[in-house]
């Protein structure tokens, strides 16, 4: 059990200045640029850390390729890698309080989400593949007696991982726990404003025993290293969650470049599908309010359009509403908080846009959309609820990425399926009903890399995570994510 009596004084732990961590060494940037990283929390400046250049991406892309090319990891017996990665694990964990305080200071996150899905969902992540480094196999074909044919299956290389601000350590140990258990050596890029928690825990790999070079982490922004990382002729498969729009600059790198494999985690507009024969309104209610609210929107897979069926909407508009009055916005620290602080101005005002733009159309706010808290310096936001929203509304088709919920009645499952598939977007989604053929009818129909039913959210490791359409390709999570970080070779011996 942690001890939450600590998150105090914790709050106002001195952080250190980062460093990236470069060929097993805490390095500044190779110009001595540094970049001040402010609290969403306060708007203070919590710390700084390097400001990556073009030559320390490259120097990392250099350090990894080298620690790959020597087999210094890939080569290690795999009962030594596992046990390297099950200690980084242990050590996570042991830092568990501490990692998630500093991650909130450094994203806004609430402590209560940051607790369960940071530090120790990525301790169990990491710990995931490395329980199954010495349980894969590879293959034996089903050839004729003249051939053998064997299928290996070996590490893609160096791996260029580029990941978000919202949850930085569950997304980083999604990118991480499979291409260091695949036997790949990697160069990580965190977001701008969730760098901290990403370099502390690299930091626990070098105490848990993984070789110099094997995992390289360097901060700074995105047009900087992480485009030098997506242009690298070094680099053998790019991982990314973020937006659209860099998604696709790191398509057009991979093409100018050496046709690195990319795989891209782009977000998306996920419709919540609630029928009038939903087994329980009151926990659809709870469940849909905590499914967009929860770290102030911005959770990829957030249920940001609501579909409710006509005959009960307004009624659960109503109760959602209610509900919502009741969640607690504001310190992150606080471990009664519901919803915690914006990752950042920028973000703040990109929300605040869509607000205007909703009420400018004439939709109607039942609650939330302003800015709050300004007094504490903070960037927090009530959560917001929208109804008479249009699918053609920019509200109903692009990512808010923040507390904004764009409500929509429909009349049959046809028009549901049709409103729901009606994006750009693929990536999650949820439908409510007692129905058991209609339940298994929406989860054909509708266009997502995860359905829900009866619930939102909340599945576990066991299972991949990834989009379709421009939500993007290949998966997170399960054992699935190996196909990213292994390469299939097959051996032909004429016997
Ligand atoms: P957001 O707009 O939500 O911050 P981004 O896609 O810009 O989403 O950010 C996700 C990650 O992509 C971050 O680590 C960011 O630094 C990185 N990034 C941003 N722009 C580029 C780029 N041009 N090339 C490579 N990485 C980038």
């Amino acid at each position: 059990m942690l001890d939450l009596s600590r998150i105090e004084e914790l709050r106002h732990a001195d952080v250190p200045p980062g460093r990236h961590l470069i060929d097993g060494a805490l390095v500044p940037a190779s110009d001595g640029g540094e970049m001040e990283v402010i609290s969403p929390l306060d708007g203070a400046c919590l710390t700084s850390v390097a400001r990556g250049t073009q030559a320390d991406a490259e120097a990392a892309v250099t350090a990894a390729r080298r620690a790959f090319d020597d087999g210094r990891w890939s080569d290690m017996a795999p009962a030594a890698r596992k046990a390297v990665l099950l200690k980084w694990a242990a050590l996570i964990e042991e830092n568990a309080l501490e990692l998630a305080v500093l991650g909130v200071r450094d994203n806004g996150t609430e402590i209560g989400m940051a607790l369960k899905a940071e530090p120790v969902s990525a301790a169990q992540t990491i710990r995931y593949y490395a329980e199954s480094i010495d349980k894969l196999y590879g293959e034996i074909a089903p050839t004729a007696p003249g051939a053998l044919g064997l299928v290996h299956r070996e590490p893609a290389g160096v791996v260029g991982a580029i990941v978000p601000w919202n949850f930085p350590l569950m997304i980083g140990a999604w990118k991480l726990g499979p291409a260091l258990a695949a036997g790949c050596c990697v160069v990580l890029k965190p977001a701008e404003t969730a760098s901290l928690t990403l370099l502390r825990i690299a930091e626990l790999a070098m105490e848990a025993g993984l070789p110099a070079g094997v995992l390289n982490v360097v901060t700074g922004e995105g047009a900087v290293v992480g485009a030098a990382i997506a242009e690298s002729m070094d680099v053998d498969v790019l991982v990314f969650t973020g937006s659209g729009a860099t998604g696709r600059r790191l398509m057009e790198a991979s093409a100018r470049s050496n046709l690195k494999r990319v795989h891209l985690e782009l977000g998306g507009k996920s419709p919540n599908i609630v029928f009038a024969d939903a087994p329980d309104l009151a926990e659809a209610v709870k469940v849909s309010a905590n499914g967009i609210f929860r770290n102030a929107g911005q959770v990829c897979v957030a249920g940001s359009r609501l579909l409710v069926e006509r005959s009960i909407h307004d009624a659960f508009v109503t109760q959602l509403t209610e509900f919502v009055k009741g969640m607690k916005v504001g310190d992150p620290l606080d471990p009664a908080t519901a919803a915690g602080a914006v990752n950042s101005l920028r973000q703040l005002e990109q929300n605040l846009g869509f607000v205007e733009e909703a009420r400018a159309a004439g939709r109607e706010i039942r609650i939330g959309g302003a800015r709050i808290l300004e007094e504490t310096g903070g960037y927090f936001m009530e959560p917001m609820i929208v109804t008479g929203v249009d699918p053609s509304d920019r509200l109903a088709r692009e990512e808010v990425f923040g507390p904004v919920l764009a409500v929509i009645p429909f009349d049959t499952e046809e028009e549901a399926v049709q409103i729901a598939n009606g994006t750009n977007y693929g990536l999650a989604a949820a439908v409510w009903t007692t129905d058991l053929s209609r339940a298994h009818r929406m989860i054909r129909w509708v266009r997502a890399g995860v359905v829900h039913v009866n619930t939102y959210g909340g599945s576990d490791l066991t299972v991949p995570l990834g989009g379709v359409k421009q939500s993007g390709n290949g998966h997170d999570k399960s054992l699935h994510a190996f196909d990213k970080y292994l390469d299939l070779k097959t051996a032909w011996i004429k016997l």
